[in-house]
């Protein structure tokens, strides 16, 4: 065997060892192309590097998005800022760069039903994702009975450890149910952990901070300790307006009744029914 044939053997049987799967499926197409296109011997290593590391990124993406329980995923380019005004779009882009993922940063988003703050919180879990790291979308009810459920299994610790692994926790609709003290006691010690370990959370709520005494049990000693370690790092938006859906049903409901009051679009009608 000449000594080019040895070393071609060495290199699958390397990247085999290696795990390098991708690059060792790719090794003989890509000899080739260097070959033919003259490449020199980096240019040949990084390409064959490159469509690893894509696709391991690909894989852990996908992955990523999968843990992540995000109901519905969406993009940030679907959400019209023209929109909804009350929001400043320089803060949501400073967010989209994920700094404050590693600044142990939390978001909190503010405001009454439909305004967006599910749709921004899942665009910026997906956006945490696709930068190759873990995010968990929740809401607080469901954290509240998991935990307790937990708790009376004797699995707390466990359970406890899902939400504060990840890079990021997203608690969505805080506020729309009152928890129990035990199920209070326990979203105060996720968020608690979190913070302690300088560790990202999304929060959102259609209550304003005054009323969250109401949301933990009714413990304003409670209640103020977790907005304590909330607010300490954080960004809060607070967004005003009126439902996004109910919105574009008045604009459809206002050019339905507009066509109707048209003679000309009635005739149309009725010509399309015969
Ligand atoms: P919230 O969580 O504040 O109750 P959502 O985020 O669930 O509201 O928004 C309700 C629906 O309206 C979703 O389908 C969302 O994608 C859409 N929506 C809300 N605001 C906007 C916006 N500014 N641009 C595009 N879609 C929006
Ligand atoms: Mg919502």
């Amino acid at each position: 065997m000449s000594t080019s044939a040895i070393y071609e053997q060495k290199a699958a049987q390397g990247l085999q060892q290696l795990g390098l799967d991708i690059a060792l499926a790719r090794l003989d197409s890509a000899s080739q192309q260097a070959a033919a296109a003259g490449w020199s011997y980096s240019h040949y290593l990084g390409y064959l590097l490159e469509s690893e590391l894509d696709e391991r990124h690909r894989k852990t993406v996908e992955l990523n998005l999968k843990f992540s329980k995000i109901p519905v995923l969406k993009r940030l380019e679907d959400f019209d800022f023209a929109a909804q005004p009350s929001i400043d779009r320089r803060l949501i882009d400073e967010l989209a760069t994920g700094r404050y993922l590693h600044e142990g940063r939390n978001l909190v988003l503010l405001g009454p039903p439909g305004v967006g703050k599910t749709h921004l919180a899942s665009s910026l879990g997906m956006l945490c994702a696709q930068m190759g790291h873990r995010v968990y979308f929740t809401t607080a009810i469901e954290v509240a009975r998991k935990l307790a459920l937990a708790l009376a299994e004797n699995k707390l610790h466990r359970e406890m450890k899902n939400l504060t692994r990840p890079k990021l926790l997203i608690i969505d609709e805080v506020g729309y149910l009152t928890l129990d003290p035990t199920q209070a006691s326990l979203l105060f010690q996720v968020i608690c952990q979190r913070y302690e370990n300088r560790q990202a959370i999304i929060l959102t709520s259609n209550k304003a901070f005054a009323d969250w005494a109401q949301v933990f049990a009714n413990d304003a000693v409670l209640a103020s300790a977790a907005l304590d370690r909330l607010l300490h790092r954080s960004t809060v938006i607070n967004i005003r307006g009126d439902s996004y859906r109910l919105k574009e049903k008045r604009q459809a409901g206002a050019s339905a009744n507009a066509h109707r009051s048209d003679p000309g679009s009635t005739k149309e009608v009725t010509a399309q029914k015969h």
